[in-house]
């Protein structure tokens, strides 16, 4: 009896280790393969990786800007929808490059441009409403707790709930684990509306660095690492990273916008950085930091999160 008991236990420890082993994400990589779902709509596979020996694609819909997960063979190669006469893998490029997502990740990664706030600063289109932005860089100190629970509040009779970019940074999220955790459940319950903005891994700053030589610019970044390992990590916490960049300390190069374009980011400047007394007006993307860094900005937001008469809009909707 006790030799069956330890039988289907190792058994059953065998098994639990190759579910988890299964389970993690491998490969982790960037492509872009134009797609089309089953109902003929046009999807872009930004990037390809391995679970359970699978492949999978996180995919962009060009038209809304959102994300989602999809199991290879579950996309096709052409539109079978239209009964479309191309040739299985071949594409127009001049289909895909006029979506508003390619534009737009096109436009706003080009260069000439400043090395701060580089990208989408002010919403594409005329918005009757702001676009609200929180960084959290790495911290030695707790979150706006207060802050975020303002926004369930907002959020609570709402369907979704308040829709807030949230800019994630690696080490943010592993220093803060309770914090984050706390962060993934509001999402998980729907009382917060998040889109998780790549805000790097390490979000690395040396205080005595012209900004010119720091953040993303430092020599020794490993750039494409950077901005993988923290899509990583969402996904490994069953969120989807967005097509959204918002680059350490709003510093960019050539090379980090050449760098953003290739891995389909769409970087995201503010036009409201309220702890700087600059002043939002509608279309305005407000950045404030939620990692208690900077507290004067939240201190801002909240009297315009106590307006009624403000409306708040997801990310996403300051392109389409
Ligand atoms: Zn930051």
């Amino acid at each position: 009896m006790v030799k069956l008991v330890s039988y289907f236990f190792c058994f059953f420890l065998l098994w639990a280790l190759s579910c988890s082993a299964f389970a993690s994400i491998e490969h982790y990589q960037r492509t872009f393969i134009p797609l089309y779902t089953p109902n003929g709509e046009l999807r872009i596979a930004i990037r390809q990786f391995f679970r359970d020996n699978k492949v999978y694609f996180l995919v962009v819909d060009p038209y809304h800007y959102t994300t989602s997960i999809v199991k290879a063979g579950q996309s096709n190669m052409k539109n079978r929808a239209k009964n479309s006469a191309v040739e299985l893998g071949d594409f127009e490029w001049n289909v895909v490059k006029e979506t508003p997502y390619i534009k737009d990740l096109l436009r706003f990664t080009k260069y000439p441009s400043p090395l701060q706030n580089a990208g989408l600063t002010h919403s594409v289109l005329d918005k009757k409403g702001f676009f609200l932005t929180v960084d959290m860089c790495p911290s030695v100190k707790s979150f706006e707790k207060d802050f975020f629970l303002q926004l369930i509040t907002l959020g609570k009779s709402k369907k979704p709930p308040f829709p807030v970019a949230i800019s994630i940074s690696g080490l943010w999220a592993l220093e803060h684990k309770q914090e984050f955790n706390w962060l993934l459940q509001m999402q998980r319950k729907h009382k917060l509306n998040i889109t998780w903005v790549n805000h790097s891994f390490s979000h690395l700053y040396f205080q005595d660095l012209p900004l010119r030589e720091n953040f993303l610019l430092f020599f020794q970044t490993n750039l494409e690492n950077e901005l993988l390992a923290i899509e990583l990590l969402l996904l490994n916490k069953k969120q989807l990273p967005s097509v959204f960049i918002r680059f350490p300390g709003l510093i960019s190069d050539k090379f980090v916008l050449e760098t953003s374009q290739r891995l389909g980011l769409i970087p995201l400047g503010s036009d409201a950085w309220l702890a700087k007394n600059q002043v939002p007006k509608d279309g305005s993307i407000i950045l404030v930091h939620g990692n208690g860094n900077e507290h004067a900005g939240i201190h801002d937001v909240m009297a315009y999160l106590k307006d009624p008469n403000r409306t708040w809009l997801p990310i996403a909707q300051a392109c389409n």
